[in-house]
């Protein structure tokens, strides 16, 4: 049911947690894991038996917890976003900025107890005073976050939950995690499910993404609502990322959410594209967004009439570029305007 106030400070999971439906959910979302349907892909492998699918771990591993202050800037706030990147993804884009960590396979390398663990690190960055935790790359790694999230917040963790994810998401766990998650921050990458499979390796993209975002737009209503703090508490945020050559056909996709989801839906037009990983090997994804073809893009969004758009300065993609290798702390330039 979607919260109507103005201000919102109390998570609802912690009252999922009291009533015992939280761990109701966390265990429908593990039965999605044997045979693994948790998200599109629909690999059918079993998880719990240790089988992995496409996406290449059997449980669920964080491989960075830091502040990240690059977030949207009522999702960093002033103290940071806690953000948990988990190792490993269902995507597997060719340009993929976080490539050291998402397309590294962690099999082998899962801690004993992956759900205490990742709590541990939710607990970390709260206590370094974060405005919330930010679950970023989970759709392969769900049941676990949500098993996590029940230890925390046994153990008083109140922050909300920012799910960021690159839109590839199982319908059936977006709605287990209904009163759960927070804050949405889903991508939606493509509007060409021929591009979708060419740049990331995925099927049925589009229509996955479309249903998912409709799902979480229902759970959190036509409004995001801020806290005391102004940072988020509630809602949804779309992030678009504008490939060269219009290849993520983001005009597209900006003319079907003001069909169906409406322009008061807050979006984020990412300038940020630089190429990365194996971008190399695709002509048209060897440089930067130009000016003039993100603008066109943002003035697309403006004839929409989108009334809620981050728009990025474009030389975004000067910022921002993670580096794995760093350990605790990947984006080294972190205090840098977006
Ligand atoms: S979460 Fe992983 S194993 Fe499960 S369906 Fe998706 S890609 Fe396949």
């Amino acid at each position: 049911m979607p919260v109507q106030s103005a201000i919102v400070n109390a998570p609802s999971y912690k009252a999922l947690a009291a009533s015992g439906e939280l761990a109701d959910r966390v265990a429908a979302l593990r039965a999605l894991l044997a045979p693994c349907r948790l998200c599109p892909a629909d690999c059918r492998r079993d998880r719990l038996a240790g089988r992995v699918g496409k996406c290449r771990v059997r449980g669920a591993i964080v491989a960075a917890a830091t502040a990240h202050f690059g977030e949207e800037p009522e999702v960093s706030g002033t103290r940071g976003s806690g953000t948990l990147f988990f190792r490993s993804c269902n995507l597997h884009c060719v340009y993929c900025q976080n490539h050291a960590i998402s397309q590294s396979s962690g099999v082998g390398r899962l801690p004993p107890d992956p759900a205490s663990a990742i709590a541990d690190r939710m607990l970390e960055v709260a206590a370094r005073g974060c405005h919330n935790v930010n679950w970023v790359t989970p759709s392969h790694v769900v049941p676990w976050a949500a098993e996590a999230l029940a230890i925390a917040a046994s153990r008083g963790l109140d922050l909300p939950i920012v799910y960021n994810s690159g839109g590839y998401d199982g319908i059936e766990t977006i709605r287990l995690l209904d009163g759960i998650v927070d804050v949405w921050l889903p991508d939606i990458r493509y509007s060409d499910d021929e591009e979708a499979r060419r740049l990331s390796g995925i099927e049925g993209y589009v229509a996955a993404s479309r249903a998912a975002v409709l799902e979480m737009s229902r759970q959190v209503g036509p409004r995001n609502v801020p806290g005391a703090d102004g940072t988020i508490r509630r809602g949804l945020i779309v992030r678009l990322l504008v490939l060269p050559s219009d290849l993520a056909g983001v005009r597209e996709t900006l003319s079907w959410l003001k069909s169906e989801v409406g322009t008061g839906v807050r979006i984020a037009l990412m300038a940020q594209y630089y190429p990365a990983h194996r971008a190399a090997a695709e002509p048209l994804l060897t440089r930067p967004v130009g000016v003039r073809e993100y603008m066109r893009v943002v003035e697309h969004a403006e004839r929409l009439g989108f009334e809620d758009a981050l728009v990025q300065e474009p030389a975004a993609s000067e910022f921002y570029r993670p580096d794995f290798d760093r350990g605790a702390e990947p984006f080294a330039d972190a205090s840098a305007p977006r």
